[in-house]
């Protein structure tokens, strides 16, 4: 897809706050620093359209930015903060799954994950709560550029894995710094929202 306009819309927490549109919406999710604003960032050719906004402290919401006047990715905020107080945890896994299982206007989650490393029991967690409610999902594995081309299928594999990667839902390897991944992403996003 040839992104011409990308602009935060709304962020919500409840979904009375959600956007009143019938738009196709791809949810973006992820432990903190794996690289998921700056996969925001490319694929929207923005330098900073999504920043790194899931500190604690800070207020968790989910931001939906709009594509082109025809689609949707929503930022979820990144999990495996280990600072974050059992609270503010609670209230982010009740506004995921508020919006995970109410919103029909989901069509995919992508969930990012480092492929310089197995994911993490968090990851696994998220995958699984995913596909409990039937969720197709696209993992992103970010940081492949960190990684030397022969070891990629190796690195894959473990992601693979250890997240049980159910049939029919892709896995991408990207980097964010090379754009390598970038247009097999648009591609199956693209798939997905027809
Ligand atoms: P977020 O917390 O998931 O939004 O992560 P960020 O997008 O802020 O990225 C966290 C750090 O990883 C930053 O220092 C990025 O520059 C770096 N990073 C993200 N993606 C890549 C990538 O594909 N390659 C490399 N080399 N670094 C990356």
């Amino acid at each position: 897809m040839k992104v011409t306009t990308a602009d935060i819309v709304i962020s919500a927490v409840r979904p009375n706050q959600y956007p009143d549109t019938q738009f196709p919406e791809i949810a973006l999710a992820g432990r903190s620093n794996v690289g998921k604003s700056s996969f925001i960032n490319k694929m929207l050719n923005r330098k900073a359209l999504a920043r790194t906004s899931s500190k604690p402290g800070k207020t968790q919401t989910l931001n939906f930015f709009l594509i082109n006047e025809q689609l949707f990715y929503v930022d979820v905020p990144g999990y495996g903060y280990a600072k974050v107080s059992k609270k503010e945890r609670e209230a982010w896994g009740k506004m995921i799954e508020t919006y995970i299982t109410t919103r029909e206007q989901l069509r995919a989650v992508i969930l990012l994950v480092d492929l310089r490393h197995s994911p993490t029991e968090d990851d696994v967690m998220m995958y699984d709560f995913l596909k409990h409610y039937q969720i197709p999902v696209i993992i992103v594995a970010t940081k492949a550029d960190k990684i030397p081309k022969g070891k990629w299928d190796k690195h894959a594999k473990v992601v693979r894995e250890k997240l049980q990667i159910e049939e029919g839902d892709e896995l991408i390897l990207f980097s964010s710094e090379t754009g390598m991944g970038k247009e097999k992403a648009w591609s199956v996003i693209d798939r997905m929202c027809k």
